[in-house]
């Protein structure tokens, strides 16, 4: 047999793309093909310990660089964003799955976060209070953490590391990202085009590895901060490690995100709608719909007759196939997990409506599954009360709002919901008493836009920040304030033993 040499992924540290030291490695697979392409190499203790030194030092550099220059190496990145958009988009088609016009949507949504890094100064303005007693004035500034990490997941190769990280690097931090195994290519490309804005070595760095790399960076005394993007699972692993190491920690997991359908929706546009948000990138979003709620018996019936229809003609294909709805999901895995998932709700009692199990597809090697559709799906089932990470979803039928917002509130999830109806009273109690982080009203994605705030609810994110919006600055930044006052020959120079008032 023939033996091919796959490339070796490399490392980005300090400017430069270099070959992993240490022995251990993993494959990068294309989903489309199923073939192995690539090997990605996982750093160990010495080339995290390396690495944060010499961002350390950038990083002290980059602090004190002004705001105005540093802002414009980000107005350079985005510009380089838009111009390599395609080129980006494909990249992430061909190590992710997804289909190339996912992924140029995906690149935008990540532009939206450049936007508002380039909008720091504005949001960093410090407050000063002129003679709080004594000819003394006051006032407060943010300054940068230091060293900071993001650690990122499969499902979006660049706009998550893009929303993570952007505003952390604007504000006069060092950054060492630790993108997913599975996707290390994207993260070069968005160093080469940090290296190609002007941004100074040792400022952006990429290690690539599995959790014991993840586990010596979040550990490392000179990491100051921990921002997470991936399951709950790990999600918790990283909130407890970071915090125990006393790291600032903000760790955004998994959801199970629901669409209520009211009785007064128009089912035409909630079938659209769903349709899109439920199995688009192969269900591969946390923000993916991925239970239909309907609102009474007639609701369920009616929509989920015009939803089988459409959902039988979805059409998985490779990421450069321009037919294709969505493509192959991460890994064989990922694959079995989910079939396992269908398995186990029908042995429950759940009836398949559509059944994606067997999909026609040209390369059966890929990591393909159908669209599935599920209905008789009841609260206790696994697949109603665990995320499943790819394209098969559920209808959940229940008798009244009051019923659907006490079970979406119960769930152990809350990263996002919608409502589809015409009452604008319904849509108000739901946006009031839904105890969700992101809610839309007849939006099926309600992914905050790149200057909104963005996090999940209860078990959706562990600890407190954002993952893009204002409150992401606050999150890479520390407050110093400052009491100052200039003595003139007049001033008294008794000492004073109160506890000083003024
Ligand atoms: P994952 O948790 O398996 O991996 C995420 C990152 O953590 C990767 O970089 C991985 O190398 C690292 N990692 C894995 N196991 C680890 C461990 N035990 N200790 C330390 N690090 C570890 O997630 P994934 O499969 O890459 O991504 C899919 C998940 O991410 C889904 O659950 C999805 O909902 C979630 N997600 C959430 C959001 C959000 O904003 N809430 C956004 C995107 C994805």
């Amino acid at each position: 047999m023939e033996t091919v040499t796959l490339e070796a992924v490399s490392h980005y540290i300090n400017g430069e793309k270099v070959r992993g030291k240490n022995d251990k490695f993993g494959y990068v697979y294309s989903p489309s093909t199923g073939q192995k392409i690539a090997t990605v190499p996982y750093a160990s203790v010495e080339e995290v310990d390396e690495t944060v030194k010499l961002a350390k030092e950038a990083g002290k550099k980059w602090a004190n660089t002004s705001v105005g220059k540093r802002v414009e190496v980000l107005f350079k990145f985005r510009q380089l964003l838009v111009d390599n958009t395609d080129k980006l988009a494909r990249l992430i088609g061909k190590e992710n799955g997804k289909t190339v016009s996912d992924a140029a949507g995906e690149v935008s949504r990540g532009i939206e976060s450049v936007d508002l890094a380039i909008g720091a100064p504005q949001i960093l303005k410090g407050e000063h209070s002129v003679n709080v007693g004594g000819e003394i004035n006051a006032y407060s500034m943010k300054q940068p953490l230091g060293v900071v990490t993001c650690i990122s997941p499969f499902n979006f190769p660049v706009m998550v590391p893009l929303a993570m990280s952007t505003m952390a690097v604007a504000v006069g931090n060092a950054m060492i990202l630790k993108p997913s195994e599975k996707v290390p290519y994207s993260a070069l490309l968005i160093s080469d085009l940090w290296e190609e804005a002007g941004l100074p070595n040792g400022v952006w760095n990429v290690l690539n590895g599995d959790k014991d790399t993840v586990n010596s960076i979040i550990t490392h005394k000179d990491v100051q901060a921990i921002s997470f993007v991936g399951s709950t699972k790990v999600a918790e692993i990283i909130y407890e490690t970071g915090t125990k190491h006393h790291k600032r920690v903000n760790a955004f997991g998994g959801g199970k995100n629901h669409m209520v359908i009211m009785p007064d929706a128009d089912l035409d546009k909630a079938v659209d709608s769903f349709l899109g948000a439920a199995y688009g990138s192969a269900s591969q979003r946390c923000m993916a719909i991925s239970v239909a709620m309907t609102v009474g018996q007639k609701t369920k019936e009616l929509f989920t007759e015009k939803l089988k229809v459409k959902v039988e003609n979805l059409k998985p294909g490779s990421y450069d196939d321009v037919s294709a709805d969505f493509g192959a999901v991460i890994s064989a895995e990922a694959k079995q997990t989910i079939l396992e998932a269908i398995d186990e709700a029908i042995n429950e009692g759940a009836n398949i409506v559509v059944d994606g199990r067997n999909p026609d597809v040209e390369n059966k090697e890929g990591f393909y599954l159908g669209a599935t559709l599920l209905d008789n799906v009841t609260p206790d089932m696994n697949v109603y009360k665990e995320e499943v990470f790819g394209p098969a979803r559920v209808i959940v039928s229940v008798d009244s709002i009051e019923e659907a917002i006490q079970l979406i509130n119960d769930h152990q999830y809350g990263n996002g919901v919608t409502v589809f109806t015409n009452s604008g009273r319904d849509a108000r109690k739901f946006t009031q008493e839904i105890e969700v982080g992101m809610v839309g009203v007849n939006v099926p994605i309600p992914i905050p836009v790149g200057y909104h705030n963005f996090g999940g609810w209860k078990d959706s994110r562990f600890g407190e920040g954002q993952m893009f919006g204002p409150d992401t600055a606050r999150f890479f930044t520390k407050t110093k304030t400052v009491s100052e006052r200039w003595f003139d020959e007049t001033d008294s120079d008794e000492t004073n033993f109160a506890f000083p008032s003024s």
